[in-house]
């Protein structure tokens, strides 16, 4: 290290030290003496078996070894295992180049542009196979990649490659934390630890390789990562690893849409929700993601309504049912939809109108954070475009014709979700629930009723004078719900 460097880290070490570090060890020693020989960890001593990796992965760890390679299993399936959870997915790395990969397995495909790595396709599953990888300071590529793929992005007419390949101990330091570190050797079932992972496993504690403030500058979704991680294992963040995050978020405006939001998807709807979100608030990253929302959360009821969809999006997960991110998307931004809504309502729009059109401009204006994929923002729209709906159409055919809309489902539990963050709501949200437990004699008498009382939500009297029949048309038209927020939109 140069002794230009050496000073800069001295002032930054003591600018950036927080109060306490409970930790001997901190992040920022572990960079600056990293040791060259890793501890290792022997079978006897750890609790990974082959047993509980996927046989598919076991295979590749095998024929990569038996082909005279190096070959671990890496990153949050090692993790995972050790503290006796079950790996979303197995990750491999090995000192064989992409190419060699590729050799070896008939079902492999090379996939990144700057840095390529090897998906070795087993029907539904995927072993990602990555060479070992020296660590170059700038964002991880390879990441941003695995968000564009499918959007052929070519610079300059030109595919660019800088596959930089490093030796198994830069690629551990390469990395984002301790714990995602730890490699295990199919060649002696060893574990490999060269940044002290396996001490923060046993101490559940989530420390970030090397400087944490130039590793976060590097690549701010280590930030939301960081968030992730704890909240996702139940782990405290190391000082050092969690000071940075109160003042670095705004660094998430350079990522891109597209990559927040495969980040998001992970925060939110894989199954730990809840947490996620009170650490993105506590560390002010919330407001780099959905800004508009974030500036509503002041008013409990908003907050209690996306703890509540959160929450129960958790236990769908927990129970191993599916969720959707356009109902989630929903609730997030329906304040904001609301508010500007209103405005155009002032304005002169009808509500209907008002509604379509804040529906558009708030999705457009969020995806310049968070991209909203074309398929995600005709659920949400239609979500809320049929609260108005619900709200109207009580009444003759087009009530019974709502039950059948292939989004009804959604929207009532929308509509139910409102109204348990608003009495308001409430008699509307009964009136519809009572509607699906009745036969049809009795939907037809209910229906049939002359007049019904609106939610108090429904349009101002006098502001909107449409018929329902006129509401039905207006909705139905495909250029309402047809078009996504992508990127560029
Ligand atoms: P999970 O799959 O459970 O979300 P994971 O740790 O496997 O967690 P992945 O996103 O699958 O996370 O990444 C695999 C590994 O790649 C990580 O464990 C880490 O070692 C490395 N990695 C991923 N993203 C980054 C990053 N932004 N910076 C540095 N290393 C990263
Ligand atoms: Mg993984």
């Amino acid at each position: 290290m140069s002794p230009y460097r050496r000073i800069i880290d001295s002032l930054k070490q003591i600018f950036h030290r927080p109060p306490t570090a409970p930790h001997s060890q901190t992040a920022l020693d572990v960079s600056e003496h990293r040791p060259h020989q890793p501890v290792i960890i022997p079978r006897e001593q750890h609790s990974i078996s082959r047993r509980h990796i996927s046989s598919n992965a076991v295979r590749v760890l095998y024929r990569l070894k038996d082909a005279g390679y190096q070959a671990f299993l890496v990153g949050g399936g090692v993790r995972d295992l050790l503290l006796n959870k079950i790996p979303k997915d197995f990750d491999i790395a090995t000192d064989a180049h992409p190419e060699d990969v590729k050799n070896l397995f008939r079902n492999c495909r090379l996939i990144g542009r700057r840095f390529r790595l090897a998906h070795v396709h087993f029907g539904n599953e995927i072993i990602e196979v990555a060479t070992f990888r020296a660590h170059h300071g700038k964002p991880d590529e390879d990441e941003e990649d695995k968000a564009r793929i499918g959007s052929g992005v070519i610079e300059n007419g030109r595919i660019i490659r800088d596959n930089v390949f490093g030796t198994l101990e830069e690629d551990a330091w390469r990395r984002d934390f301790t714990v995602n570190a730890l490699y295990y050797n199919i060649a002696d079932f060893s574990v490999v630890d060269y940044t002290g992972g396996m001490p923060d496993i046993q101490a559940r504690v989530l420390r970030l390789i090397g400087d944490p403030i130039q590793r976060y500058q590097e690549d701010p979704v280590r930030m939301l990562r960081a968030v992730r991680f704890a909240a996702k294992l139940d782990f405290t963040l190391e000082p050092y690893t969690q000071e940075p995050l109160h003042s670095m978020g705004s660094l998430l405006a350079d990522i891109p849409p597209s990559r927040l939001y495969e980040e998001t998807l992970k925060l939110f709807l894989t199954g730990h929700g809840v947490k996620s979100f009170a650490g993105l608030r506590q560390y002010g990253l919330f407001q780099h993601l959905f800004g508009e929302t974030h500036a509503h959360l002041a008013d409990d009821k908003v907050a209690q309504r996306i703890l509540k969809v959160l929450r129960n999006t958790d236990e769908r997960v927990a129970e191993g049912k599916s969720v959707t991110p356009g109902f989630l998307f929903a609730a997030l931004l329906w304040t904001p939809v609301q508010q500007h809504a209103q405005r155009l309502e002032k304005e002169g729009f009808t509500a209907q109108e008002a509604l379509f059109e804040a529906s558009h401009q708030v999705g457009k204006r969020q995806a310049r954070q968070v991209a909203i994929p074309r398929h995600m923002a005709l659920s949400m729209r239609e979500i809320w475009h049929l609260q108005l709906r619900l709200e109207r159409n009580k009444r003759g055919k087009r009530a019974q014709q709502l039950l059948h809309h292939p989004r009804f489902r959604a929207a009532y539990d929308f509509l139910q979700l409102r109204a348990q963050t608003n009495p308001a709501h409430q008699a509307l949200a009964e009136w519809w629930e009572k509607l699906q437990t009745l036969n049809a004699q009795e939907l037809q008498q209910l229906t049939a009723t002359k007049k019904t009382s609106r939610s108090s939500s429904s349009r101002k009297k006098g502001q909107d004078t449409k018929s329902s029949d006129e509401d039905t048309e207006l909705f139905d038209k495909d250029n309402f719900v047809g078009d996504g927020f992508d990127d560029e939109d």
